[in-house]
Protein backbone atom coordinates (compact mmCIF):
# COMPACT_ATOMS: atom_id res chain seq x y z
CA UNK A 1 0.00 0.00 0.00
CA UNK A 2 2.92 2.72 0.71
CA UNK A 3 6.44 1.82 -0.67
CA UNK A 4 9.25 4.14 -0.25
CA UNK A 5 12.45 3.49 -2.33
CA UNK A 6 15.32 5.13 -1.47
CA UNK A 7 14.42 8.93 -0.89
CA UNK A 8 16.82 11.73 0.25
CA UNK A 9 16.29 15.03 1.72
CA UNK A 10 18.75 17.75 2.87
CA UNK A 11 17.88 21.07 4.18
CA UNK A 12 21.46 22.51 3.36
CA UNK A 13 24.06 21.00 4.82
CA UNK A 14 21.33 18.59 6.92
CA UNK A 15 21.21 15.17 6.20
CA UNK A 16 17.38 14.50 6.99
CA UNK A 17 16.76 11.30 4.68
CA UNK A 18 19.88 9.33 4.17
CA UNK A 19 18.75 7.01 0.97
CA UNK A 20 15.74 5.01 2.61
CA UNK A 21 13.29 2.65 1.76
CA UNK A 22 9.99 1.01 4.05
CA UNK A 23 7.05 -0.59 2.13
CA UNK A 24 4.08 -1.49 4.62
CA UNK A 25 1.47 -3.81 3.17
CA UNK A 26 -2.26 -2.46 3.26
CA UNK A 27 -3.71 -2.75 6.87
CA UNK A 28 -1.02 -2.72 8.89
CA UNK A 29 0.77 -0.78 11.45
CA UNK A 30 4.06 0.23 11.29
CA UNK A 31 5.47 2.61 14.30
CA UNK A 32 8.38 4.99 12.95
CA UNK A 33 11.10 5.56 16.24
CA UNK A 34 13.86 7.06 16.75
CA UNK A 35 15.78 10.00 18.39
CA UNK A 36 14.89 13.68 17.86
CA UNK A 37 16.05 14.70 14.60
CA UNK A 38 16.42 11.47 13.04
CA UNK A 39 14.02 11.88 10.20
CA UNK A 40 10.48 10.62 10.88
CA UNK A 41 8.71 13.44 10.62
CA UNK A 42 10.82 14.01 7.27
CA UNK A 43 9.68 10.63 5.95
CA UNK A 44 6.24 10.67 6.73
CA UNK A 45 6.23 14.15 5.49
CA UNK A 46 7.49 12.73 2.34
CA UNK A 47 5.02 10.00 2.65
CA UNK A 48 2.21 12.13 2.63
CA UNK A 49 3.25 14.22 -0.51
CA UNK A 50 4.40 17.37 1.74
CA UNK A 51 7.80 17.45 1.23
CA UNK A 52 9.78 16.72 -2.18
CA UNK A 53 12.39 14.17 -1.97
CA UNK A 54 15.64 15.21 -3.52
CA UNK A 55 15.84 11.03 -4.83
CA UNK A 56 14.00 8.45 -4.56
CA UNK A 57 10.21 7.42 -5.14
CA UNK A 58 6.93 7.26 -3.31
CA UNK A 59 4.18 4.87 -4.29
CA UNK A 60 0.60 4.73 -2.56
CA UNK A 61 -1.76 1.93 -3.58
CA UNK A 62 0.86 1.09 -6.42
CA UNK A 63 0.94 4.99 -8.25
CA UNK A 64 4.13 6.89 -7.88
CA UNK A 65 3.53 10.04 -6.44
CA UNK A 66 4.35 12.75 -8.48
CA UNK A 67 4.32 16.74 -8.53
CA UNK A 68 1.06 15.96 -11.07
CA UNK A 69 -1.06 13.49 -9.35
CA UNK A 70 0.31 14.72 -5.29
CA UNK A 71 -3.34 16.33 -5.11
CA UNK A 72 -5.04 13.57 -6.05
CA UNK A 73 -3.11 11.03 -4.11
CA UNK A 74 -3.18 12.64 -1.04
CA UNK A 75 -6.85 12.29 -0.37
CA UNK A 76 -5.87 8.68 -0.39
CA UNK A 77 -4.71 9.84 3.21
CA UNK A 78 -5.46 11.30 6.66
CA UNK A 79 -2.37 13.07 8.28
CA UNK A 80 -2.82 14.06 11.82
CA UNK A 81 -0.24 15.67 13.79
CA UNK A 82 1.22 16.59 17.30
CA UNK A 83 -2.15 18.61 19.01
CA UNK A 84 -4.01 18.15 16.44
CA UNK A 85 -3.10 20.69 13.44
CA UNK A 86 -6.54 21.70 13.77
CA UNK A 87 -6.91 25.51 11.70
CA UNK A 88 -7.43 27.97 15.46
CA UNK A 89 -9.92 30.57 13.66
CA UNK A 90 -12.63 27.51 12.88
CA UNK A 91 -14.97 25.40 15.01
CA UNK A 92 -13.70 22.00 15.44
CA UNK A 93 -16.75 20.81 13.47
CA UNK A 94 -15.62 23.15 10.67
CA UNK A 95 -12.49 21.82 10.90
CA UNK A 96 -13.29 18.09 10.21
CA UNK A 97 -15.98 19.02 8.03
CA UNK A 98 -13.70 21.70 5.84
CA UNK A 99 -12.85 19.03 2.87
CA UNK A 100 -15.95 17.59 2.76
CA UNK A 101 -17.80 20.62 2.33
CA UNK A 102 -14.99 21.94 -0.60
CA UNK A 103 -15.48 18.77 -2.51
CA UNK A 104 -19.17 19.77 -2.27
CA UNK A 105 -20.76 16.16 -0.30
CA UNK A 106 -23.80 16.70 0.58
CA UNK A 107 -24.58 18.27 4.44
CA UNK A 108 -27.13 14.97 5.08
CA UNK A 109 -24.12 12.83 4.39
CA UNK A 110 -21.44 15.29 5.87
CA UNK A 111 -23.54 14.85 8.86
CA UNK A 112 -24.40 11.53 9.08
CA UNK A 113 -20.13 11.21 9.00
CA UNK A 114 -19.52 13.70 11.44
CA UNK A 115 -22.16 11.64 14.01
CA UNK A 116 -20.58 8.82 13.31
CA UNK A 117 -16.79 9.76 13.40
CA UNK A 118 -17.64 11.52 16.92
CA UNK A 119 -18.78 8.00 18.47
CA UNK A 120 -15.53 6.56 16.80
CA UNK A 121 -13.37 9.11 18.45
CA UNK A 122 -15.55 9.57 21.57
CA UNK A 123 -15.89 13.33 21.77
CA UNK A 124 -19.18 15.02 22.93
CA UNK A 125 -21.50 16.96 19.80
CA UNK A 126 -21.00 19.84 21.91
CA UNK A 127 -17.93 19.70 21.83
CA UNK A 128 -17.84 20.00 18.31
CA UNK A 129 -19.48 23.54 18.49
CA UNK A 130 -15.83 24.91 20.38
CA UNK A 131 -12.83 26.33 18.47
CA UNK A 132 -9.58 24.49 19.12
CA UNK A 133 -8.56 26.78 21.95
CA UNK A 134 -11.84 26.00 24.17
CA UNK A 135 -10.69 22.12 24.08
CA UNK A 136 -8.57 20.19 25.97
CA UNK A 137 -5.78 18.55 24.55
CA UNK A 138 -6.54 15.00 24.04
CA UNK A 139 -10.05 16.45 22.81
CA UNK A 140 -7.86 18.47 19.77
CA UNK A 141 -6.58 15.18 19.33
CA UNK A 142 -9.68 13.57 18.32
CA UNK A 143 -10.93 16.29 16.68
CA UNK A 144 -7.87 16.04 14.51
CA UNK A 145 -8.49 12.34 13.99
CA UNK A 146 -11.62 12.62 12.58
CA UNK A 147 -10.45 15.07 10.09
CA UNK A 148 -8.09 12.59 9.32
CA UNK A 149 -10.92 10.07 8.65
CA UNK A 150 -13.36 12.25 7.30
CA UNK A 151 -13.43 10.80 3.62
CA UNK A 152 -12.14 7.21 4.97
CA UNK A 153 -8.73 7.38 3.72
CA UNK A 154 -7.04 3.80 3.33
CA UNK A 155 -3.81 5.12 4.64
CA UNK A 156 -3.27 7.41 7.80
CA UNK A 157 0.26 8.94 8.82
CA UNK A 158 0.36 10.18 12.65
CA UNK A 159 3.27 12.41 13.66
CA UNK A 160 3.55 12.19 17.26
CA UNK A 161 -0.15 11.82 17.69
CA UNK A 162 -0.10 11.88 21.59
CA UNK A 163 2.94 13.60 22.19
CA UNK A 164 1.68 16.70 24.08
CA UNK A 165 -0.69 15.19 26.38
CA UNK A 166 -1.00 14.08 29.71
CA UNK A 167 -0.17 10.05 30.48
CA UNK A 168 -3.77 9.44 31.68
CA UNK A 169 -5.52 11.25 28.40
CA UNK A 170 -2.54 9.68 26.29
CA UNK A 171 -3.20 6.06 27.87
CA UNK A 172 -6.90 6.40 26.95
CA UNK A 173 -5.96 7.57 23.44
CA UNK A 174 -4.04 4.71 23.20
CA UNK A 175 -6.31 2.15 23.99
CA UNK A 176 -8.76 4.14 21.47
CA UNK A 177 -6.16 4.16 18.72
CA UNK A 178 -5.47 1.02 18.62
CA UNK A 179 -9.43 0.25 18.62
CA UNK A 180 -10.18 2.30 15.83
CA UNK A 181 -6.68 0.79 13.98
CA UNK A 182 -7.73 -2.64 14.43
CA UNK A 183 -11.73 -1.87 13.30
CA UNK A 184 -10.96 -0.10 10.28
CA UNK A 185 -8.51 -2.00 8.58
CA UNK A 186 -6.08 1.18 7.39
CA UNK A 187 -2.92 1.20 6.63
CA UNK A 188 -0.76 3.51 9.41
CA UNK A 189 2.30 4.58 10.18
CA UNK A 190 3.03 6.14 13.33
CA UNK A 191 5.69 8.18 14.49
CA UNK A 192 6.58 7.91 17.98
CA UNK A 193 10.09 8.70 20.19
CA UNK A 194 7.77 6.21 23.00
CA UNK A 195 8.83 2.12 22.68
CA UNK A 196 6.22 0.94 24.76
CA UNK A 197 3.51 2.93 22.75
CA UNK A 198 5.27 1.45 19.03
CA UNK A 199 5.03 -1.92 20.60
CA UNK A 200 1.09 -1.27 22.30
CA UNK A 201 0.00 -0.09 18.77
CA UNK A 202 2.03 -0.93 15.60
CA UNK A 203 2.29 -4.90 14.33
CA UNK A 204 5.98 -3.70 13.09
CA UNK A 205 8.20 -1.17 14.30
CA UNK A 206 11.00 0.46 12.01
CA UNK A 207 13.90 2.18 13.76
CA UNK A 208 15.09 5.17 12.16
CA UNK A 209 19.21 7.13 12.83
CA UNK A 210 20.77 9.80 10.98
CA UNK A 211 18.09 9.85 8.31
CA UNK A 212 17.98 5.99 7.52
CA UNK A 213 15.77 3.14 8.43
CA UNK A 214 18.57 0.22 10.31
CA UNK A 215 16.19 -2.37 11.31
CA UNK A 216 12.78 -3.46 11.04
CA UNK A 217 10.35 -6.44 12.53
CA UNK A 218 8.02 -7.20 15.36
CA UNK A 219 9.46 -5.95 18.50
CA UNK A 220 10.05 -9.45 19.21
CA UNK A 221 12.62 -9.67 16.72
CA UNK A 222 13.96 -6.90 17.17
CA UNK A 223 14.55 -7.73 21.00
CA UNK A 224 15.70 -10.71 19.89
CA UNK A 225 18.23 -9.31 18.04
CA UNK A 226 21.61 -9.58 19.02
P1 LIG B 1 12.46 13.84 13.64
O1 LIG B 1 11.04 13.86 13.18
O2 LIG B 1 13.03 12.46 13.73
O3 LIG B 1 12.65 14.61 14.89
P2 LIG B 1 12.89 15.57 11.36
O4 LIG B 1 12.49 14.78 10.19
O5 LIG B 1 11.97 16.58 11.91
O6 LIG B 1 13.33 14.55 12.51
O7 LIG B 1 14.26 16.29 11.05
C1 LIG B 1 15.40 15.63 10.48
C2 LIG B 1 16.52 16.65 10.33
O8 LIG B 1 16.18 17.59 9.31
C3 LIG B 1 16.77 17.48 11.58
O9 LIG B 1 18.14 17.76 11.63
C4 LIG B 1 15.97 18.75 11.32
O10 LIG B 1 16.50 19.84 12.02
C5 LIG B 1 16.11 18.91 9.83
N1 LIG B 1 14.94 19.57 9.24
C6 LIG B 1 13.67 19.09 9.21
N2 LIG B 1 12.85 19.94 8.58
C7 LIG B 1 13.60 20.98 8.21
C8 LIG B 1 13.34 22.19 7.50
N3 LIG B 1 12.11 22.50 7.06
N4 LIG B 1 14.35 23.03 7.28
C9 LIG B 1 15.60 22.73 7.70
N5 LIG B 1 15.93 21.60 8.37
C10 LIG B 1 14.95 20.75 8.62
P1 LIG C 1 9.25 17.33 14.71
O1 LIG C 1 10.63 16.87 15.04
O2 LIG C 1 8.21 16.80 15.64
O3 LIG C 1 8.92 17.20 13.27
P2 LIG C 1 10.23 20.00 14.86
O4 LIG C 1 9.95 20.89 16.00
O5 LIG C 1 11.57 19.39 14.64
O6 LIG C 1 9.13 18.87 14.96
O7 LIG C 1 9.83 20.74 13.50
C1 LIG C 1 8.73 21.56 13.40
C2 LIG C 1 8.77 22.28 12.05
O8 LIG C 1 10.00 22.97 11.86
C3 LIG C 1 8.68 21.34 10.85
O9 LIG C 1 7.91 21.97 9.84
C4 LIG C 1 10.10 21.15 10.38
O10 LIG C 1 10.15 20.85 9.00
C5 LIG C 1 10.68 22.49 10.70
N1 LIG C 1 12.09 22.37 11.06
C6 LIG C 1 12.67 21.41 11.81
N2 LIG C 1 13.97 21.61 11.94
C7 LIG C 1 14.23 22.75 11.24
C8 LIG C 1 15.41 23.50 10.99
N3 LIG C 1 16.61 23.12 11.45
N4 LIG C 1 15.29 24.63 10.25
C9 LIG C 1 14.11 25.00 9.79
N5 LIG C 1 12.96 24.33 9.98
C10 LIG C 1 13.01 23.22 10.71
Amino acid sequence: MIDVQAVSKRYGQTVALDPTSIACEAGSTTALIGPSGCGKSTLLRVVAGLVIPDSGTVSLAGETLTAQNSERLRQNLGYVIQDGGLFPHLSARDNVTLLARYLKQSPVAIDRRVTELGELVQIPATALARFPRQLSGGQRQRVGLMRALMNDPPIVLLDEPLGALDPITRSELQTQLKAIFAGLGKTVILVTHDMGEAAYLAGRIALMRDGRIVQRGSLQALLDEP
